[in-house]
């Protein structure tokens, strides 16, 4: 039954739409346990009912028709438990209802499996027998695991308004996908896909000018291919049998097998480039291997895979559009977007982001908060292979991607974007004000950063320094580590740039989900694994280099504030204290004049909240990350999109722990600040100052909000609401206690524009 069923779950993720998805289940379901029939019905919740979508066993006519109340019938009882029920004598059951439009004679044997994802009961999935009969154990559990299946098709096909047209309703069909809004504003412009290198399955379809170079380059791969894979042969021929060895021989004559050759070429000149026209051909090879009886066969088709990626990986050289092939307004589209990848589209020319993976505390979704580029993360339903030169409108603010918006959506949107900058033009007033409250406390503003791009022009002067300069940014767009002078010229442009107001800079982050392409590490875990200061401890040439550039960097100018990220134990403070000696010995050995800088730790893990007064002893000042924080205190992977609704750092648990470390940490040092992004976002940050806090560090963006939100509120409100916010036991209470809060001082435009396109 495994293999039966893996087979069909292949045929429902290949088939091209959701009725034919249907359709494989009942048909192959009804095999598989021998019923009668098989049916589906899904949940209409506009209309309130359940309607029978597809049937292999009642009358073909009956389907789209027949519809059941919400909450009756057997089907409405599989809703309404969220569990299968499974009926030797269905006649006889209180709740059966016969609908005779089905050409049912009535059936005994029933059994229901409800159709979930999210906690949201989709439809049903029905086997029925005429005679008597229990279905077996595994029988279900077959069933439920079909069901899960079907889900995420059945939400693709509402998201993208197939379902709406199977229904053919009347009312305006939902044209967009949702995910989580991550970065706010409004982006319209072309989708331009960034993909992974030899990942085949997110190879976009993009046109070829040149057909005729298009083969050749397809050739030249190929051959590349061929000679890699005859090298790989030699490399194992000690190892291997001669039988076992002739393996390679058979893929090397896949690769040049006429089929493969000939429809790649035919649909290169049919005017697709050569990576889409491989993935094509790769895709309906492997269909036809994967749908074959025999294991051995079916085996075929990931050798069919392999060597597809092994062709793309050669052809890859020219995979990313060049500059001048970026549309003027680019909206970069992908599975996973890197900083490598954002930073490849022209300067001006990068509108919004979409990620199929990822939520707002994503890195990639920090960095655009810093560029101020609308972003939506952990879209669970885009299609990124089909989306390329497609016009689309991210709506960072409800986390909507709007597919070939027809003309009355863009009217709507271009009103929203004026809106917006009539907004901004009140922020505008802020421009060269204190940052204090209404009342007259100061509290300190300063920027998140990393890329000196993003310093060039964004709220540099609204900013009393760096807070935070994420330093692994740098390191990610390049294909080797810096050198020292690299890096110093780096770090000195940062400093001269803010002098004399103070700069962090935080030594390497890298790791958990910030990669260097040249430095792989593969792990399990990689957030509980070897991350930040981790690293640089166990790699001290690495981490010393890079104090020493600090260090060099700062002659002259003294503003350099050094900050460890990660910080997970006392002894990790005390060894980076260390080297940070040895790396000033040996500047000012050099005969260089350089002041010792100020060192702070992150708080950013739970142990270090409970040590934050033993920490505070060893150094200068802290600064709070509170998006790693949040993850670890709520045990919630902050790019795992299924996670999404439980990341929040207004949760009380992470507001009590910021509270708790202002209290243990704060008499300690001669400062105490907040980076993370809750700084940056005037809901949160109003609660920071209740609870004590002066020093908030944000993305470019935040700092005129906040500095506008700040002085609309007296402290004692501040103290007042934080208070109230400590008290709360969910994180949406203390959400609607501060959207309350801005409403009543004329402030929720802060976070959404009170235009915001709605409906649903
Ligand atoms: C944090 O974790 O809050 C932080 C500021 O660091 P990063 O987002 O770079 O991990
Ligand atoms: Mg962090």
């Amino acid at each position: 039954m495994l293999e039966t069923l893996r087979r069909i779950v292949q045929e429902v993720n290949d088939a091209p739409n959701l009725r034919a998805a249907l359709e494989v289940i009942v048909q192959r379901v009804k095999v598989a346990v021998k019923a009668d029939v098989c049916s589906v019905y899904l949940t209409d919740f506009d209309k309130g009912r359940h309607v029978l979508r597809a049937s292999d066993g009642l009358r073909p006519e009956a389907v789209d028709r027949v519809h059941l109340a919400l909450h009756k019938g057997l089907i409405g009882l599989v809703c309404d438990r969220a569990e299968p029920i499974n009926l030797q004598d269905a006649t006889s059951h209180p709740n059966y209802r016969f609908i005779p439009e089905t050409g049912e004679q009535p059936y005994n044997g029933f059994l229901g499996v409800p159709i979930i994802q999210h906690r949201r009961v989709l439809g049903v999935l029905v086997a029925q027998q005429r005679e008597q009969r229990r279905f077996a154990e595994d029988e279900a559990t077959f069933l439920l695991t079909l069901a899960s299946q079907l889900a995420g098709a059945i939400t693709h096909a509402n998201a993208s308004g197939e379902l709406a047209a199977m229904q053919a309703a009347k009312r305006r069909q939902k044209r967009f996908m949702t995910g989580r809004p991550s970065a706010s504003g409004v982006g319209i412009g072309t989708a331009v896909v960034a993909f992974r290198p030899a990942e085949l399955r997110l190879v976009p379809d993009r046109p070829v000018d040149d057909p005729g170079q298009e083969v050749a380059r397809f050739h030249a791969a190929l051959d590349k291919a061929s000679a890699e894979i005859g090298g790989l042969k030699q490399q194992m021929a000690i190892s291997l049998s001669e039988e076992d060895a002739a393996l390679f021989d058979a893929w090397a004559m896949l690769l040049r097998s006429d089929s493969l050759l000939n429809r790649v070429e035919e649909l290169i000149q049919q005017g697709c480039w050569a990576p889409g026209a491989l993935r094509r051909t790769i895709d309906e090879h492997c269909k036809v291997f994967e749908s074959m009886e025999d294991a051995y066969m079916r085996e075929r088709g990931s050798d069919i895979r392999d060597l597809g990626r092994r062709i793309l990986s050669h052809l890859q050289h020219s995979q990313s559009l060049p500059p001048e092939n970026y549309p003027a307004s680019t909206i970069l589209v992908g599975e996973e977007v890197s900083a490598t990848q954002l930073a490849e589209v022209p300067v001006g020319q990068l509108k919004g982001i979409v990620c199929a993976t990822g939520s707002s505390a994503s890195h990639v979704a920090i960095l655009a908060r810093a560029l101020g580029i609308p972003a939506i993360m952990g879209v669970a339903d885009l299609q990124v292979g089909r989306l390329e030169g497609h016009e689309l409108i991210v709506d960072g603010y409800l986390g909507r991607v709007h597919l070939q918006p027809p003309p009355s959506v863009l009217e709507e949107y271009a009103k929203l974007i004026s809106e917006m900058h009539s907004q901004s033009a009140v922020l505008e007033q802020m421009r060269g004000c204190h940052s204090q409250t209404r009342d007259g406390e100061r509290v300190h503003v300063y920027l998140n950063t990393g890329l000196v791009s993003e310093t060039s022009s964004l709220g540099l002067e609204e900013s009393e320094g760096v807070g935070l300069y994420r330093t692994e940014l740098p390191f990610m767009v390049r294909d080797r580590f810096p050198s020292e002078e690299v890096q110093r010229n780096n770090y000195r442009r940062v400093l001269k740039h803010f002098h004399p107001r103070p700069v962090t800079l935080r030594t390497l982050d890298i790791g958990g989900d910030k990669p260097l392409p040249y430095f792989p590490i593969n792990e399990s875990n990689p957030f509980l694994g070897w991350r930040g200061i981790r690293i640089s401890l166990d790699h001290p040439e690495i981490f010393l280099t890079q104090v020493r550039a600090m260090l060099r960097a700062s002659v002259g100018l003294d503003n350099l504030r050094i900050l460890l990220p990660m910080i997970s134990h006392i002894s990790e403070v005390i060894d980076a204290k260390r080297l940070i000696q040895q790396a000033l010995d040996e500047v000012l050995q050099e005969g260089r004049k350089v002041r010792r800088p100020k060192l702070g730790v992150m708080i950013e893990v739970p142990s270090a909240v409970f040590q934050a007064e033993a920490l505070a002893c060893l150094v200068d000042f802290i600064s709070l990350g509170t998006n790693d924080l949040t993850q670890y205190l709520l045990a919630v992977d902050r790019n795992n999109p299924n996670v999404g609704d439980l990341f929040s750092d207004l949760h009380p648990a992470v507001l009590k722990a910021i509270h708790q470390v202002m209290r243990d940490a704060g008499p300690q040092v001669e400062d105490i600040s907040v980076c993370g992004e809750m700084a940056g976002n005037p809901l949160s940050a109003i609660l920071l100052v209740g609870m004590g806090y002066r020093h908030l560090s944000m993305s470019a963006g935040g700092l005129l909000k906040i500095k506008y939100a700040l002085s609309h509120i007296d402290l004692p409100l501040a103290q007042h609401m934080a208070a109230s916010a400590l008290c709360c036991e969910e994180p949406e209470t203390v959400k609607i206690l501060m959207e309350r809060l801005l409403m009543e001082h004329d402030m929720l435009h802060l976070v959404a524009p009170t235009g915001a396109v709605g409906g649903s």
